[in-house]
Order: structure tokens, then sequence, then C-alpha cells
């Protein structure tokens, strides 16, 4: 099995913080890491490879720092990385054509592996935009995969039902986080990952040269939550009934 996993380097959503006066999320010197649902993405590639053999790389498009998160799926377990580097303003539609590229260029993929949805910009168009590009079949939102030599099977969870859905290869596979754990790499593996290919390409390399966003981000800025401080704390079962009214009266509960 040839498989590509796409994965992106995201801000740790977690470290943003608002700056109260301009309303705006400060990013800078926010650390960055592979946005979560692609580790899940890589887990998942891993068993196949453990199951069925082949070879997993791992292909970012990103600023050049974004090497350093190739490395960290390197020491999971990728085999190679590439690192597509594109303007940091790249829209949806441009991402996605340079992955695309990046996989004919690798010729001969059989399974490229997205995230749902990055954690940050959320917008789950990536992947299927890929299968688009590539004229390939697309499996989304997959949370069980199981592989074989001819095709592939993805239980898929659509709220009230599910849906069980098989593809033959090439195909793209968006996973849900619920799909696997990641797991962690060893020290062992870590220190091993210097040694493993690690491939740069720019836009020109793709025959992309020159090419601009359409989409343009107008605008990004914090949105502010006030709470309403309301504390219970008399009698504990009057609390808990004052509180059950409160919450009927916002709506929250029936
Ligand atoms: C500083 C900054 C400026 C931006 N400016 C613009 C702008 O001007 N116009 C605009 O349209 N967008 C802009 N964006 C958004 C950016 O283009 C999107 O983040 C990108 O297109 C991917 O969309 P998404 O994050 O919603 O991915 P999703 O579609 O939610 O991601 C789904 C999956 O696709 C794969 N994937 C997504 N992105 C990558 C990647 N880069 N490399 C490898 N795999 C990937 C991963 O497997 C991921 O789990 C900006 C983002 C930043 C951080």
């Amino acid at each position: 099995m040839n498989i590509v996993v796409c994965a992106k380097q995201v801000v740790d959503v977690g470290e943003i913080k608002v700056n109260p006066s301009t309303n705006k999320p400060v990013l800078e010197g926010i650390p960055r890491k592979i946005s979560d649902i692609d580790k899940n993405a890589m887990e998942e590639a891993i068993r196949i490879k453990e199951k069925l053999g082949g070879k997993i790389t791992a292909m970012t498009v990103g600023p050049p720092d974004a090497r350093e998160r190739i490395k960290e799926l390197l020491a999971m377990g990728a085999d190679e990385g590439v690192l597509i580097e594109a303007p940091e303003n790249a829209d949806y539609h441009l991402v996605s054509r340079a992955l695309a590229r990046g996989i004919e260029k690798m010729g001969d993929v059989d399974i490229v592996l997205c995230g749902e949805a990055s954690i940050d910009m959320f917008s789950g168009q990536v992947g299927p935009r890929i299968a688009g590009h590539l004229r390939i079949p697309q499996l989304t939102y997959a949370f069980r995969l199981e592989a074989d030599e001819g095709k592939i099977r993805a239980d898929r969870n659509m709220g009230d039902t599910m849906v069980i859905s098989e593809s033959t290869y090439p195909v793209v596979v968006t996973v849900t986080k619920e799909i696997n754990e990641p797991r962690l790499p060893s020290l062992m593996q870590i220190l091993g990952s210097a040694n493993k290919p690690l491939n740069e390409w720019k836009m020109g390399d793709l025959g992309l040269e020159g090419e601009a966003p359409r989409v343009t981000e107008v605008d990004l800025s914090g949105v502010s939550m006030e709470r309403k401080n309301v504390i219970f704390k008399d009698d504990l079962d009057e609390a808990v009934n004052e509180l059950a009214d409160r919450l009927a009266k916002e709506g929250v509960t029936g």
C-alpha cells in the first residue's frame, strides 16, 4: 500500500489569547503542532501498513518551520516526509491543489488519509477537494476502517444512523478523532526520524508557480463571552432545584 497522510501544522488553539483592547487573537509566540485529527490519520496509516505492508508519506503544505512537525510524523512511523512550501495566505483551493499535485508527483498512491477537519480553521474542505482534483473516490468521516488488498471499508457515523461504505483504490479517506488513539513515539523512534528522507518542494516544482489564493480572510477576531456569575450557595437540595429551574429558563434543558 502506498499511503499519503496529509497533515497540517496549526497553532495550538488552546494557547490562543484574545487581546481585550483589539479583540484580535494573539498568534505570535504560540507553539505550533500537528492538527490533532491528522495524528489519528497517521495512526490509521501505520495500522494499515502493519496489516498490508507498504510505505507511508507524510505531506504538509506550510511554512519552512513545518519541517519540525513532519519530523514528529516520521518519528510516529511515516517512512518519508514532504513539505510543500506555500504562501501563508494560501486558501483551501490552493492548499488542496498543491497536495493533489504532490500526490500525483509521487505516483501510484493507493490511499490518501486526511483528518475530517483541521483544529484551527475547521473547514473540512481539503480532503474532499483533493479527491476532486485527483478525480478519485472519497470516504468521509470514517470512525472505523478496514483495509484489504482490493478495497477499503469505512464505518461512518451519521448521527442517528451509521453508514458502511466500501471503495476500491485509489481513494481519499477522511477520519474522525474517535477512530483510534495515536501512538507516542519512543526515544529511539524520535532519534531515528532524523535519518528518514524529508523532501521539500516549492509550488513551482508542482506547476503552481505564481498561483495566488482566490479566497481572502477579511478579518479574524475573538468572540467575547460574558458570564452571568450566578452562584447557588444555600441548601444543596434547594440549590440543585434552583439550578435546574434556571437552566430550563435559559433554554439549556427542556
Ligand atoms: C495565517 C493564515 C492566513 C490565512 N489566510 C487565508 C486566506 O487569505 N484565504 C483563505 O481562504 N484561507 C486562509 N487561511 C486558511 C487556510 O488556507 C486554511 O487553513 C487551509 O486552506 C486549510 O483549510 P482548513 O484548515 O479548514 O482545513 P480542513 O479542510 O478543515 O482540513 C482537513 C484535513 O485536510 C488536511 N489539510 C488541511 N490543510 C493542510 C495543509 N496545509 N497541509 C497538509 N494537509 C492539510 C489535513 O488532513 C486536515 O485534517 C489562512 C490561514 C492562516 C493560518
